[in-house]
């Protein structure tokens, strides 16, 4: 009996995934650079299926069915190359190589463009869920041509998370889309952690809530529209105590670490020119914290007193920032998918926007209820330009604008740190204005570089004569 898909690369995530994949009832060949990670997971897992352990890469490719799927789960970069090397001189014509790694979308355009020429499809994929998705149900973003979705997508559909009946997994587009939609995942994950971070700094810093009333918090959040899997493990992790008997989030270092997909996401939001602050704030704010010389030289600057809340506004304040906190989600989320849009214009990609929300709520770190509301909008206009304007979102966002400023004037007026909510606002207001100080700007560069300027009155570009006393305009 030959597989129907292989595995190479065989450390937790690939582990998962194989025994995922045989669960589902394939039969999957296994392979790993070194041989004793395929014994072992044969000797610990081997009855949870049908698997067929590969000691070369000779022997993995003669155990595959044909067209041959094989699935490359090792670190991102370098490795991916060479295990590529290794493996497409062995295929023949119609053979599918996945990489499921965390590869940039840039890599995966390069390397399937490099495969196409050589007779083979080449998938680079998103697997969103840590460990536990790999081997529960991920959420999974293929890219690669829809011919290689025939074979692969009803293999990579059973092993993904469900939602309602629904597979989170669904072919995103061509060559490096998958990886692209797998970045913008990873980034809006940032700013949502990052929002979720400010409600709670500002529940204990404006209103005096200890951890663990922070985390009731959250728990009731975690009832309503907020409904999330980032909302939920937030309240975990407030109520935990330490074994000092501390809470938890006192005893951990503040400085918050990253492996580099939100940097991607924000590096490519620049090139595309599309506005994702609040994925940079997030990004940004872990740099800071991570800033510990900076924090050490600037500790000790002066601040506001904090007088804590009281009377009314202490009573409203939690509603307060779950209205400030769900209107600044709204913006971060309606920013990643306008750079998804980018995305799909830029490198001609024909992505469902609407699918992408289907496929992120089950087995991702952003599952959520709210992408239910992002995927009827798409349905109801797939040419929205922005979430903000969708029925639902619009009269949420405005029915929390008053709560929302209250909360950021709060946090000034105090002293406390709220980025996101802050940037999240300003682009709000930033998109909703009718005049723009822009125009100053305009003049500024024209001022000083002849940039030259559109009017508002007449067509064609214009150039004021700043170096004159008449200050002459000249048009083209
Ligand atoms: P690692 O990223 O730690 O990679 C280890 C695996 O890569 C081992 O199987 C190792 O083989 C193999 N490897 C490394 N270099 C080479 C090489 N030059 N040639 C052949 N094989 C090589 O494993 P993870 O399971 O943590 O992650 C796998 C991929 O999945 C990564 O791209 C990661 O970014 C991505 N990912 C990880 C998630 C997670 O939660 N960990 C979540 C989503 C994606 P050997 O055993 O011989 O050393």
């Amino acid at each position: 009996k030959k597989a129907s898909i292989g595995v190479t690369g065989l450390a937790v995530m690939g582990r998962n995934l194989a025994r995922n994949l045989a669960r589902h009832g394939h039969t999957v060949a296994l392979h790993n650079r070194s041989e004793a990670r395929t014994r072992t997971l044969v000797e610990q897992f081997g009855d949870e299926g049908d698997f067929i352990p590969a000691y070369s890469a000779q022997e993995f490719v003669n155990a595959l069915e044909r067209p041959r799927q094989i699935v490359i789960m090792v670190q991102a970069g370098g490795p991916t190359d060479a295990v590529i090397e290794e493996f497409a001189p062995l295929l023949e014509p119609g053979d599918v190589i996945v990489d499921a790694g965390n590869a940039h979308f840039a890599d995966t355009r390069r390397r399937e463009a490099a495969l196409r020429e050589r007779g083979l499809h080449f998938v680079g994929t998103g697997v969103s869920g840590g460990e536990e998705g790999a081997l529960n149900g991920p959420s999974i973003m293929p890219g690669g041509s829809k011919e290689s979705y025939e074979s692969l997508g009803p293999l990579f559909e059973d092993i993904s998370a469900k939602v309602d009946g629904d597979p989170c997994c669904t072919h995103i587009g061509a060559d490096g889309a998958g990886h692209f939609v797998k970045m913008v995942h990873n980034g809006i994950e940032y700013a949502d952690m990052q929002l979720i971070a400010e409600s709670f700094d500002l529940l204990r810093g404006a209103a005096g809530y200890s951890p663990a009333e922070t985390a009731d918090v959250f728990s009731t959040w975690n009832t309503g529209r907020l409904e999330s899997y980032l909302i939920e493990i937030t309240a975990e992790v407030l109520k935990h105590v330490d074994g000092s008997g501390k809470p938890f989030v006192d005893i951990v270092e503040d400085a918050a670490e990253q492996k580099g997909t939100g940097r991607w996401t924000v590096q490519i939001g620049l090139d595309l020119g599309v506005p994702i602050s609040g994925i940079a704030e997030a990004v940004f704010a872990r740099s800071l914290s991570g800033s510990k010389p900076l924090r050490a030289a600037a500790r000790g600057l002066a601040g506001p007193a904090r007088t804590p809340l009281k009377g009314a506004a202490l009573e409203t304040f939690a509603d307060d920032v779950e209205q400030a906190l769900y209107a600044s989600k709204v913006v971060a989320y309606a920013q990643g998918f306008n750079q998804i849009q980018a995305g799909a214009t830029e490198y001609g990609w024909d992505i469902d926007l609407g699918a992408v929300a289907s496929i992120w709520r089950g087995g991702c770190i952003i599952r959520a209820k709210f992408l239910n509301d992002i995927t009827a909008a798409y349905a109801e206009d797939p040419a929205l330009p922005t979430l903000l304007t969708a029925g639902a979102f619009r009269k949420a966002v405005e029915d929390a604008q008053d709560s929302w400023r209250s909360v950021i004037s709060t946090a000034v007026q105090l002293g406390i740190p709220t980025p996101g909510f802050s940037t999240a606002l300003a682009y709000y207001d930033g998109l909703r204005a009718d005049r723009l100080p822009a125009a100053l700007v305009q003049g500024q560069r024209d001022f000083f570089g002849a940039h030259t300027y559109r009017r508002v009155d007449r067509e064609g570009s214009f150039h004021t004569l700043w170096a004159t006393d008449s200050r002459d305009e000249v048009g083209a």
